[in-house]
């Protein structure tokens, strides 16, 4: 398709299912996009980091605050009721939409890191020196920091899994990890810095062939995709809701409900019990069993709220929106003489991490922010990926549903400004 049919497709509100999208409406579903910053209207590519949020997760937060507030599976008073019905509906809610195969599969945690830390630690617990998780390079540092400490703790092997140059997954190498002392696999579904759509399906497969168990990171997945657990045939699915247009401070760890089951607490505290004594305890099954003292149950209210309104939005025509939008973000950038693309997977969500020559990345990103233009500059939380390409930082543009070509266009023009300027 040619860059103007490209823009017309992903623009147009002529009612051309399934291509249709109608961005301006959508647009002001999100306030925060209608600022200016520096004088100009703001163009938010920094989406990966977090995303924005919908007024109808806006209000769903401040309605509970104004009228059902209370601490939930604690007290029988009406909004003590109230609330509660409202955190385990948000729990139905989010295991309908990744489709797990029961509510209690769905645990409510602060976001993708505390449920990475959560099972290295209950994981962890039964493993000894010398056994083994598996790691991709490209993974964030939330899914390597956790496996260093267990590692100090208890003596266990890191295995990485390697990426190709154009940064996809070299799946060929998987079964030479898969060891008999190998009690994990755990990798990105997308990646924050690539963008890379890894096979996970294809991962698990192998992975289970060899009678070893599967975490996904799903970070940088669900606000582009529908993820279907059982589908992937994952064991565990961790994710963050402010990056998927939900509230900060809540995020959700899936398990199959085996492999909860089977794993102890790492957080103590009140309502993950079922008998307390001196001398002994008794803890709840899952997912009350990890979600020690009062949650964050009005994020996960806001998170159901979120999903509410992905799910009310037109799948397959948010899937073009975005894939047009990368195609001309990636021939915008392309065309920009000494700017080099890092990520060039077949399969990539709209993310582009680049470099530009004689330009500092940070440079580059308070460049860009003075004509408005908001995006994320530095390591992105991968150093080990980093080190594979051989740079210290990048600049990184990440995409949603709710931006524009034009958006893109006035990337493109900041990046050659920023060239002017320091090039
Ligand atoms: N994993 C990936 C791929 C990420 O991009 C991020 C955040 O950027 C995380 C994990 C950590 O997410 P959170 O900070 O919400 O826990």
């Amino acid at each position: 398709m040619s860059l103007a049919a490209d823009k017309r497709a992903a623009t147009t509100r002529d009612g051309d299912a399934p291509t249709s999208w109608d961005l301006d409406a959508i647009r002001e579903d999100f306030p925060i996009l209608q600022q200016q910053v520096h004088g100009v209207p703001l163009a938010y590519l920094d989406n990966a980091a977090t995303s924005q949020k919908p007024t109808a997760v806006i209000d769903a937060v401040a309605d509970f605050y104004r009228h059902d507030n209370a601490n939930v599976h604690r007290a029988v008073h009406a909004l003590a009721e109230r609330a509660t019905l409202g955190y385990e509906a948000a729990r139905e809610r989010v295991g309908h939409w990744i489709n797990a195969a029961a509510a209690s599969e769905v645990v409510f945690l602060r976001g993708t890191t505390e449920a990475i830390n959560l099972l290295a630690n209950g994981l962890g617990a039964g493993w000894r020196s010398g056994d083994r998780v598996v790691l991709t390079t490209m993974e964030h540092h939330a899914n390597i920091v956790p496996w260093h400490l267990l590692r100090e703790r208890a003596g266990i092997e890191i295995a990485v899994l390697p990426v190709t140059e154009a940064g996809e997954l070299d799946l060929d190498a998987l079964p030479g990890l898969l060891d008999g002392r190998t009690r994990l696999l755990a990798l990105t579904h997308v990646s924050n810095v690539l963008g890379t759509i890894n096979p996970v399906a294809e991962a698990v497969r192998i992975a289970h062939a060899h009678g070893v168990p599967v975490l996904v990171d799903g970070a940088q997945a669900l606000a582009h995709q529908r993820v279907d657990v059982q589908a992937l045939d994952c064991d565990f699915y961790a994710f963050s809701g402010h990056k998927m247009f939900g509230p900060t401070g809540i995020g959700v760890l899936y398990g199959k409900a085996e492999r909860l089951a089977a794993l102890p607490p790492w957080q103590g505290g009140g309502e993950m019990i079922r008998r307390v004594t001196f001398e002994k305890i008794r803890f709840a099954d899952p997912p009350q069993r990890f979600e020690a003292g009062t949650q964050n149950f009005a994020g996960a209210i806001g998170l159901a709220a979120a999903i509410d309104y992905l799910a009310g939005l037109d799948a397959d025509a948010m899937a073009g929106h975005e894939q047009a939008l990368l195609r001309y973000a990636t021939e915008r950038l392309e065309a920009i003489p000494g700017l080099r693309i890092i990520g060039r997977a077949a399969h990539k969500a709209p993310l582009l991490s680049f470099l530009v020559d004689g330009v500092h990345a940070h440079d580059m990103g308070t460049l860009l922010d003075r004509k408005g233009v908001a995006v994320r500059t530095g390591h992105h939380c991968a150093m080990p990926l980093m080190d594979f390409y051989g740079v210290p930082a990048t600049t990184r543009a990440s995409l949603a549903f709710y931006n524009s070509l034009d958006e893109i266009d006035r990337l493109a023009d900041a990046i050659d400004y920023a060239r002017g300027v320091l090039a």
